[in-house]
C-alpha cells in the first residue's frame, strides 16, 4: 500500500479496505442523507458499520474541524484587517460554517473510520 494511494482513498472518500467503494451513496452537496455511510462496500463488502453507533465518534473529529475552523477564521481576519469588530468574526465564521459543514461531517466520518476502524488495505 502507498501511502499516495491511501491519501487518494481518504480525500475521495473510498473504502479502506479495497480504496474503490464509496463511503457515501450521495454526493457531498446533496441536501439528503449527505453525511449517512453505506452499510458495507459495494466492491469488497466490507462492513463500514463494526458496531452500532461506530460512527458517534467521529463528532470528536468533527469539533475538532470546527474549532480549527474558528481559528482559520480568526487569524485569517486578523492578518486582513486593521481591527476586525465582533460582528466580522461571527458572520465569516457562520458563513464559512454554513458552506463548508458538509465536507467537515463527511471528512470527520471519513477520518474516524481511517483511523479508529479496523479496515486494512487489501488490495482487490
Ligand atoms: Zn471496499
Amino acid at each position: 500500500m502507498s501511502s499516495k494511494s491511501t491519501f487518494k482513498a481518504i480525500t475521495g472518500a473510498k473504502c479502506p479496505q479495497c480504496h474503490k467503494g464509496n463511503l457515501f451513496s450521495v454526493p457531498v452537496y446533496s441536501f439528503r442523507n449527505l453525511s449517512d455511510v453505506n452499510k458495507s462496500c459495494s466492491v469488497c463488502g466490507a462492513n463500514f458499520h463494526a458496531e452500532p453507533d461506530f460512527f458517534y465518534g467521529a463528532m470528536y473529529v468533527s469539533y475538532a474541524f470546527s474549532v480549527a475552523l474558528v481559528i482559520t477564521t480568526m487569524v485569517v481576519l486578523n492578518v486582513l484587517m486593521d481591527r476586525p469588530e465582533l460582528w466580522m468574526y461571527l458572520t465569516t465564521v457562520a458563513v464559512s460554517n454554513a458552506i463548508l459543514m458538509p465536507m467537515m461531517l463527511r471528512y470527520s466520518k471519513v477520518l474516524y473510520l481511517y483511523n479508529v476502524g479496523k479496515l486494512k488495505y487489501r488490495g482487490y
